[in-house]
């Protein structure tokens, strides 16, 4: 190989490493942008309960199966929310704290926040 391939070679290797880091850098940010679109729903949804009650104390309407719903919507929204987490978490290698739930590097013997051991390593 000559000189010329040797860099050009570098120059291509390094090219694909930036345009990896740059795609890991578009998922997260899409992962960012999806986990904040749920919690704009759940607040929305939030309000709506908020306003159905007003409606109930003020004018004795009872609203009480559409708030059910709502709020099932709300559960619905909380676990996707909480997927989203995990997997941004797992693409920083952060695994939760059982104890306090502080965010914890994986493969920590202890949590840096409470002092919990870990039995082998935060997987
Ligand atoms: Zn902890």
């Amino acid at each position: 190989m000559s000189l010329w391939d040797d860099a050009l070679d570098t120059v291509k290797k390094t090219a694909r490493q930036v345009g990896n880091a740059a795609g890991d850098v578009f998922e997260s940010s899409k992962k960012h942008l999806k986990a904040a679109d749920i919690r704009s729903d759940i607040k929305d949804r939030y309000l709506t309960i908020g306003k159905l009650c007003y409606d109930e104390i003020l004018n004795g309407v009872s609203h009480s199966t559409e708030i059910n719903a709502v709020a099932e919507e709300i559960t619905a929204l909380n676990e996707k929310l909480a997927a989203v987490n995990e997997e941004i978490r797992n693409a920083k290698n952060i695994v939760l704290c059982p104890a306090c739930g502080a965010q914890v590097a994986k493969g920590s013997s202890f949590c840096p926040s409470c002092g919990q051991r870990f039995a082998d390593s935060a997987e």
